[in-house]
């Protein structure tokens, strides 16, 4: 199948930790170089946000990655990319007049908003995975949500024009079910991990302490990382490593990090709090093994990536029982739950965890196991290019194609 991607924000070869870059890049950069991989044409649209970037260039894995000129080639928060989206659709639908996809697979609601636009009038289908909603996000941000004031509006639109969303979880089936059903039906297909890289097998970095505690992710606030900080107050002889965030020579320009280094002080463990900044995917595994628990208790989380990729270390995570996690993280089987917002339970559920080896060994043997048989890319790449073809086969899109002469 020729295969269109659109993620507006989230370009599959930017550098992810950052403020704006985690999840999304990771999963549109696998997910395009697997589809590839297993025989599709794939074509990632993402804009410009570096006037020095090629019109086109080929991605690691064989897809094309086409920089859309769409507002000013410079980074601009995802929450202010909203005014550009009528220039990004024109470009859109230019490329797709000349040489037209079979699907159009757009990767959040401002890139399903201009994927719908230019796509529809030319017949061609679209999914949408939204990798997370406005709904969720304004129930937990509120008044701090700096979502565009329409986004609900388009959101809810774009469930009665699209062909089909693809959501990672049952949470977003039930948080979209509430919201207005997606007229066309919801699959749900969660994100995958790359089991060639995270492995249990491999080497891990030293230690400094009894115990290592490790944080991947994004560090903006309802990622929860200042619990953790505040947990190690109750674990002796425990470290606790940070990946994400700016390079490690800006962090200290961050004001996320700053706000971070704070509460490590406030809390007297800062001795046992170590930041490394953003580091790459290859070193993640080493980083990862190196612990006994990867935490990731954040307050709310439309998948999280970082757990997979633990459990596909061996390390067992310990989340946050929220949206994808509590489907991701078998509790008591390939990693522990915790509330979220609560530091004392998590040091308390960390330290059970420390003192009894045998359970952090099955947990990480279960997980390891779980996540090589239902998380590995090619299985998720699979399943997605099945609903690809339900959608592009649909006996109503197909009439309506003979109808209309065809494309
Ligand atoms: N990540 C990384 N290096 C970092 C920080 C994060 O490679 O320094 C990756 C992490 O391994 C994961 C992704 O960024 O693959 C974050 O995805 P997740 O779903 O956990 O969070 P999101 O960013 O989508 O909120």
């Amino acid at each position: 199948m020729k295969v269109a991607m659109v993620s507006e924000h989230a370009s599959p070869l930017a550098v992810v930790g950052g403020a704006d870059a985690g999840g999304q890049n990771v999963h549109v950069a696998a997910l395009a170089a697997e589809l590839v991989r297993q025989g599709h044409r794939v074509v990632v649209h993402t804009r410009r946000d570096d006037p020095g970037l090629p019109p086109r260039v080929l991605g690691g894995g064989g897809a094309l990655v086409d920089h859309v000129d769409a507002g000013p080639p410079v980074p601009v928060p995802k929450d202010e990319l909203r005014p550009y989206m009528d220039d990004f659709a024109a470009v859109l639908a230019q490329r797709w007049r000349r040489d037209p996809p079979d699907i159009v697979h757009a990767h959040f609601w401002m890139s399903a908003l201009a994927s719908v636009r230019a796509a529809q009038p030319l017949g061609i289908p679209v999914v949408v995975t939204f990798h997370a909603l406005g709904t969720v996000k304004q129930r937990h941000q509120g008044e701090a949500d700096t979502s565009p004031p329409d986004r609900l509006d388009v959101e809810r639109w774009l469930l009665g024009k699209v062909d089909r969303v693809i959501a990672t979880c049952w949470d977003e089936v039930a948080e979209l079910d509430r919201f207005g059903p997606p007229a066309k039906g919801a699959t749900v297909i969660p994100c995958g991990v790359d089991l060639a890289l995270f492995r249990p097998d491999g080497p891990a970095d030293a230690r400094r302490a009894g115990h290592r505690v490790v944080v991947v992710g994004r560090l903006v606030e309802r990622k929860g990382v200042a619990d953790v900080i505040k947990a190690l107050t109750w674990l002796p002889d425990t470290e606790l490593l940070i990946a994400g965030g700016p390079g490690r020579d800006e962090l200290h320009g961050d004001p996320d990090v700053l706000r971070l280094m704070a509460a490590a002080e406030g809390c007297g463990v800062s001795q046992r709090v170590r930041f490394l900044g953003r580091v790459c995917r290859s070193e993640l595994p080493q980083l990862l093994r190196s612990a006994d628990a990867v935490v990731n208790v954040p307050y709310y989380e439309p998948f999280g990536m970082v757990p997979l990729e633990a459990m596909a270390c061996g390390v067992p995570p310990v989340v946050s029982a929220v949206g994808g996690l509590r489907e991701s993280v078998v509790d008591g089987e390939t990693g522990l739950h915790v509330p979220p917002g609560e530091p004392r339970r998590l040091a308390d559920t960390l330290g059970a965890l420390f003192a009894d080896p045998a359970l952090a060994r099955r947990l990480g043997e279960a997980g390891a196991r779980r996540a090589g048989a239902v998380y590995g890319w090619p299985r998720v790449a699979a399943r997605t290019a099945a609903v690809y073809q339900q959608v592009v086969d649909e006996p109503d899109r197909a009439r309506s194609l003979t109808g209309a002469g065809g494309r």
